[in-house]
């Protein structure tokens, strides 16, 4: 009886961690979130400013190249941070599954069905299945 107990109470508390691993990721995923969101409005506001940049400098019939390349190279500066915090969001994603015991392929990082040999969508072999600890 004691033993069933036991492992009930086990089976909860595996329960609360997993919520509070879960709830984690849900805030920490709202930040990144937010920060992409601002990241993509920087840059269509910045998009914008060089389209009118470049429209003044037709009107005045001269062009300055080299302002242009500015601008535009700190667009580009801002999608390499957009790119990073979409992996960092895939990373978390990531991190939150492996901490809640799921296993991803090492290849496509697709998550891999429980039992599978193979991962399901490259084919690439599941290195030896963790034995199950209950
Ligand atoms: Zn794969």
């Amino acid at each position: 009886m004691a033993e069933f107990y036991k492992k009930v109470k086990q089976e909860i508390e595996k329960g609360f961690e997993s919520v509070s691993i879960r709830s984690k990721e849900v805030l920490e995923n709202m930040k990144i979130k937010k920060q992409i969101e601002s990241l993509e409005q920087q840059i269509e506001t910045a998009k914008t400013a060089v389209g009118q940049m470049a429209y003044a400098m037709f009107c005045q019939n001269h062009f300055n190249q080299a302002d242009i390349i500015k601008s535009c190279e700190s667009i580009a500066e801002l999608e390499q941070q957009l790119q990073d915090k979409k992996e960092e969001l895939n990373q978390l994603h990531l991190e939150t599954g492996t901490a809640l015991g799921k296993i991803y392929c090492s290849q496509c990082k697709t998550e891999i069905e429980e039992g599978a040999q193979y991962c399901g969508k490259c084919g690439e072999k599941v290195p030896d299945a963790p034995a199950v600890t209950e």
